[in-house]
């Protein structure tokens, strides 16, 4: 039996083990040493920021952008409904409320004319607005030559949260440098990993120095331990930022796997009526993971069907993420939307896009995916009228 092909696995060798090896050989194992400072001052300099925070996760990068940024109880941070639940849980370790927006249904991302509505909306009922928090969809920038001059024009920071888009560039920039702050994952599933780690960038260093304070339970730098207010310990070890070092000199091999196994599912998918890739005209984006939106009535199958028979074949995808607005954790927190968020949740699917994938495994995925294909034209197409799928995915 083949080993089970999952979404987005690790992809670590000989590289990351002898960076690894020589941050255990030269004694730095204590969550400092000289690794945390290459790393930082690498990852900046790919990114193009003036200044980076190496942190123990991309929320805690997150949540430090935030409190850094002054949220707090009483304040609202805008985030987009389609993301994971670590953007809008940032703000609610703020005491600040998360208000959701939806998105645009060719991207997924945050969508600037809805965002532009909102911020006059809430200016008009008073509210503080601490930040607006876009979101880098599966690696693929939002649209920030909109966003930004919303933003700008409503006074309010932008907190770019590129946990998915290392790698990534748009209108010649990469993602992580377009706001005030940004912050990356490195988590193990991410486009490169640190096992579990994150880093905050930004311009700004006053806003970089205060984060880095914060993350190291905001020691006063006195000799001894003196605190005058609630710190964390956010900080990443020595041992994993030698692995992250590892992991970025790898970086455009690995960007460039996925974007070839993009280009096979395109081609794949390309005949098939009803199937769509998400972000498909973002030829910068880092291809974090393939996303394919199948409209029902048109392909005469679900997303949800093709998952079940992948699965069968211990092949491993996922939907993609259920809208904060229907998470029973934020329920009642506004949101402005348009069912564009949730009708990605319905049709949506993550296919394996791990860079590390054999080709064995690649041939694997999109054999299994042609058995049903083939096996789904021979039927008939499904007999419900249109306007009953059109609503099906309102209702949860
Ligand atoms: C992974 C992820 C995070 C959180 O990063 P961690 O390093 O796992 O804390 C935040 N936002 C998005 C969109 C993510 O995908």
């Amino acid at each position: 039996m083949t080993d089970p092909v999952l979404l987005s696995p690790p992809d670590v060798g000989p590289l990351e083990e002898s960076y690894v090896l020589d941050a255990l050989r030269s004694g730095w194992v204590a969550p400092v040493g000289p690794h945390v400072a290459a790393f930082e001052r690498e990852v900046a300099q790919r990114v193009g920021c003036g200044h980076a925070v190496a942190l123990a996760s991309g929320t805690a990068g997150l949540h430090l952008a935030l409190l850094a940024l002054g949220a707090g109880p009483g304040d609202v941070v805008v985030v987009p409904t389609l993301t994971f639940v670590a953007t809008a849980n940032a703000v609610r370790y703020t005491g600040a409320e998360p208000v959701f927006v939806d998105c645009e249904p060719t991207t997924g991302n945050l969508d600037p004319a809805l965002l532009h509505d909102l911020l006059r909306d809430l200016r008009r009922q008073g509210r503080r607005v601490a930040a607006v928090m876009p979101v880098d969809m599966f690696g693929a920038c939002a649209d920030y030559a909109r966003i930004l001059p919303v933003c700008a024009e409503a006074e309010v920071a932008v907190v770019e949260d590129a946990a998915e888009a290392l790698g990534s560039v748009r209108d010649g920039r990469a993602a992580g440098s377009f706001g005030r702050a940004g912050v990356l994952s490195f988590n193990g599933n991410k486009i490169m990993t640190t096992s579990g780690g994150g880093m905050l960038l930004s311009d700004d260093a006053e806003l970089t120095a205060r984060c880095r304070y914060l993350s190291t339970q905001a020691r006063q730098p006195v000799p001894y331990y003196e605190h005058t207010e609630v710190g964390f310990n956010y900080r990443l070890s020595n041992v994993l930022a030698a692995l992250g070092r590892a992991q970025l000199r790898r970086l455009d091999d690995m960007v460039t796997r996925r974007r070839q196994l993009r280009e096979r599912y395109a081609k794949l998918f390309a005949a098939v009526p009803g199937v769509r890739l998400l972000a498909d005209q973002d030829p910068g984006a880092n291809c974090w993971l393939t996303t394919i939106i199948v409209d029902p009535v048109v392909a005469g199958w679900r997303a949800g069907e093709l998952a079940a028979h992948l699965g069968a074949h211990r092949i491993e995808t996922r939907p993609v993420w259920k809208p904060m607005h229907l998470q029973p954790v934020f329920a009642g927190a506004g949101a402005r939307l348009t069912g564009a968020a949730e009708r990605l949740f319905a049709d949506g699917l993550n296919l394996p896009s791990g860079s590390a994938m054999s080709e064995g495994q690649v041939v694997h995925v999109l054999d299994r995916i042609e058995d049903f294909l083939s096996a789904r034209s021979e039927r008939l197409p499904l007999l419900i009228e249109p306007e009953r799928f059109a609503q099906a995915p309102e209702k949860h």
